[in-house]
């Protein structure tokens, strides 16, 4: 096996808090991160790609279609954009790394043209970062509120 990975980049904001909780609860678990208006990251994405190079190509995966499904499928929808409110696929999740490396996985590995998806990496900061291999996983989806969508 070869590991071939792309990396992209992209800004976005969010705000982590628990619909299902009151002010206070929230703010002991998320504290400044429940921030209700968001903060930012610029994030940072590593998708790596498992396989056997191609005997004509020599590739596992050309690079320039994994840069373009990450492109179309991924960075175009979350850049600039406000993770909580904007993206039709983390609607009613709460956007932690952890979430949104496993959401990014379930698109990224049903576009994938070659290879297996070997990981997800993404960084909220230098020090911060998330790395996800597929394994199965629970991610609840809440409910999205009227009010919630008001606040947009
Ligand atoms: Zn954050």
């Amino acid at each position: 096996m070869v590991y071939v990975t792309r990396k992209s980049h992209f800004s976005a904001s969010h705000r982590l808090f628990n619909p299902e909780w009151n002010d206070s609860r929230n703010d002991e678990i998320f504290d400044k991160c429940n921030n209700p208006r968001g903060h930012g990251h610029n994030y940072v994405l590593e998708v790596t790609v498992a396989g056997q190079p191609d005997q004509e190509t020599g590739y596992v995966i050309d690079l320039k279609k994994l840069r373009d499904i990450l492109e179309e499928e991924i960075i175009e929808k979350v850049d600039h954009k406000h993770l909580n409110y904007d993206v039709d696929f983390l609607q009613g999740i709460i956007p932690t790394a952890e979430n949104v490396a496993v959401m990014f996985w379930q698109i990224i590995e049903r576009k994938l043209p070659s290879g297996k998806l070997h990981s997800v990496k993404l960084f909220e900061s230098d020090n911060n970062f998330v790395e996800y291999f597929g394994d199965p996983v629970k991610i609840k989806r809440f409910a999205v509120s009227h009010e919630t969508a008001e606040m947009v």
